[in-house]
């Protein structure tokens, strides 16, 4: 029989499905030898590793801005990754799979082979391809197929991928290179300039998880997160600080991201066409990918657009679980690409 997995290749996490459970989700990163080429450690584990490299060791994470950066890392991951999903510890054998892969909707025919080839040299013999939005308002339990007017706005590490979807196809979209990656970068370096404390990036996105927001004012539903205490190093003395920092100035960091994002939903809206643009007025607009976890999002882009935002229940997850669903009903879904 065919082993069958529904792939989320993210540009910061890697999620992979199989029987509606999650088996693999790990951060898209890989550890490589340098002098060889041979791949050292994958997701979890490479992690561990950045930004504590030797000149040995160089860690690559394959995606960046929602394409393959770097291609023959990004096929080392994906086999490791599949292998790792299915418990197939043998390398003389491979098995054969029947595979979702969700692809961001700004991905080039070049990039769509490059996805395609390594999952096929990693055993996949029937490959089915979703772009990311797609696979979201599937996960989101939409009716993708319906004459209805539904968007998302998934905002992940490297992109945020907008789309107004209907009768199974994406009607307008958007896809830009602002989304969770840079948000870490601003508060990185509000930290250096303001509070004087150099902090690396996993550093800065620990901060964004405990005190991200992007309101001055969350609103009442809105657990208020503590101050959180930073340990650094001072930029000019390099002695050991601390320093507390408060959501308040975490949302004024960020804040021309968050605005920057706010323009690729307004255009998106822009080219919606009435009709359809009325159904999403009425159903609101759904937030997936990990950016969706920041306090304060769906508030925030209510009051940009005058539209309804939803956060969807488990965001990290939404392409996954909707990939999932589509590798049950190949055939009823016309927008996979074979
Ligand atoms: P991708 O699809 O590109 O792999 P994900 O949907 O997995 O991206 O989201 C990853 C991004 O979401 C990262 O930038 C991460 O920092 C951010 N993120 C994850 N959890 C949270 C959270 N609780 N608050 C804010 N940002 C988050
Ligand atoms: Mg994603």
């Amino acid at each position: 029989m065919k082993h069958e997995l529904a792939i989320d290749l993210g540009t910061a996490n890697t999620v992979i499905y199989q029987n509606d459970k999650v088996v693999l989700d790990e951060p898209s990163i890989v550890a490589i030898q340098s002098r060889t080429g041979n791949l050292m450690a994958i997701g979890h584990q490479a992690q561990l590793m950045e930004g504590r490299e030797n000149p040995g060791i160089v860690t690559i994470r394959p995606l960046v801005s929602g394409v393959i950066a770097d291609f023959n890392a990004a096929e080392l991951m994906i086999k490791g990754f599949i292998q790792k999903a299915s418990g197939a510890h043998s390398k003389l054998f491979t098995p054969s799979y029947k595979l979702v892969i969700g692809i961001p909707k700004g991905s080039t025919p070049v990039e769509i082979k490059a996805v395609r080839d390594s999952s096929e040299h990693a055993g996949g013999r029937e490959v089915y391809l979703v772009y990311e939005p797609m696979a979201s308002a599937l996960g989101i339990g939409l009716n993708v197929l319906d004459p209805q007017g539904n968007m998302i706005v998934d905002i992940g590490g490297g992109t945020t991928e907008i789309a107004v979807i209907s009768l199974g196809g994406i009607v307008a979209s958007n896809s830009i290179r602002v989304a969770g990656n840079e948000i870490t970068k601003d508060i990185a370096e509000y930290l250096s300039r303001q509070h004087g404390v150099k902090v690396g990036l996993p550093t800065a996105e620990q901060i964004k998880f405990k005190v991200g927001s992007v309101l001055q004012e969350l609103p009442a539903d809105v657990e208020v997160p503590e101050p959180y205490v930073i340990r650094g190093k001072n930029i000019v003395t390099a002695h050991p600080v601390e320093s507390e920092v408060t959501y308040q100035e975490i949302a004024h960091c960020i804040d021309g991201t968050v605005h920057k994002i706010e323009e690729g939903i307004q255009q998106v809206l822009n080219q919606t066409p009435p009709e359809l643009y009325s159904d999403i007025v009425e159903n609101g607009i759904w937030l997936a990918g990990g950016g969706a976890l920041l306090r304060g999002i769906a508030q925030r882009f209510t009051d940009a657009t005058g539209i309804t935002f939803h956060v969807a229940e488990d965001p990290l997850k939404a392409v996954g679980r909707g990939a999932c669903a589509a590798l049950k009903h190949v055939s009823h879904y016309p927008f996979l690409m074979r």
